[in-house]
């Protein structure tokens, strides 16, 4: 077949489908939406398959008690996460006290190093960065790095209409919570200290520091940079002199 004309039957095609897209959009309604975050607590261990090759390995237990779904406090779960120092003794702590990762298969170590890392980067974006981080369709259709999709259902509860997310361990609640974030417009920022990995909610425009103990050491810092670079100065002069 010609393929110029293979090529014009698509483009026809696609002009129709924009068409169609264009007289029946989507339509939006605003209802409450619940995240119910709970999760099944699981064995973990970390194991090495090859030499310096590490991953998590978790084990729903088989009785009852593995589907006992534990709620939990997701803004702390997200900041014991972004605390982590990329040490698999904390991880594993980590995922022993919170439970289910989301995951059947082993999961390499690096994945959860490589989320933390755009958890933290995506936060301190601004809105339409983050957006496109969590978005299905975010260049060309092709989904962000933090997309995720959930199963929303339908529930009418306390006399009102909702929708009810299902997530189903640490890594989709912690995609939640940054979703959760943007939908009430948080901003985060980056401590200014250099040197400190901590971020911190912008609720106050002129807060650089993520905590009073920090800004003083900040301070601290910069006396020092000030009197090295003084000392300097006055070193620099007195050989020229010489
Ligand atoms: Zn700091």
């Amino acid at each position: 077949m010609d393929l110029r004309y293979l090529a014009k039957l698509y483009k026809s095609e696609m002009d129709l489908l924009a068409r169609e897209r264009r007289q029946h959009p989507p339509q939006e309604i605003l209802v409450p939406m619940k995240f119910p975050l709970s999760i099944p607590k699981v064995k973990s261990e970390i194991l090495e398959v090859k030499k310096d090759d590490w991953v998590v390995r978790q084990v729903k237990e088989k009785s009852w008690k593995g589907h006992i779904l534990h709620p939990f406090d997701v803004s702390q779960m997200r900041k014991d996460f972004l605390s982590l120092k990329h040490q698999k003794s904390e991880l594993l702590t980590f995922l022993n006290k919170y439970g289910w990762w989301g995951s059947d298969e082993p999961i390499p170590v690096s994945d959860f190093w490589e989320l933390q890392e755009l958890i933290l980067t995506a936060l301190c974006l601004g809105p339409k960065g983050r957006g496109q981080l969590l978005s299905r369709r975010m260049f060309k259709g092709l989904p962000g790095p933090l997309s995720v999709q959930f199963v929303a259902s339908f529930q009418y509860e306390d006399g009102k209409p909702k929708f009810v997310i299902e997530t189903e361990g640490c890594m989709h609640a912690l995609v939640a919570s940054v979703q959760i974030d943007l939908a009430q417009e948080r901003k985060y920022r980056h401590c200014a200290r250099p040197g400190c990995e901590e971020i911190f909610e912008v609720k106050k425009r002129e807060k650089t520091h993520h905590s009073p103990h920090c800004q003083t050491l900040h301070a601290m810092q910069r006396y020092r940079d000030r009197k090295r670079q003084r000392m300097a100065k006055i070193k620099g002069r007195k050989a020229r002199v010489e």
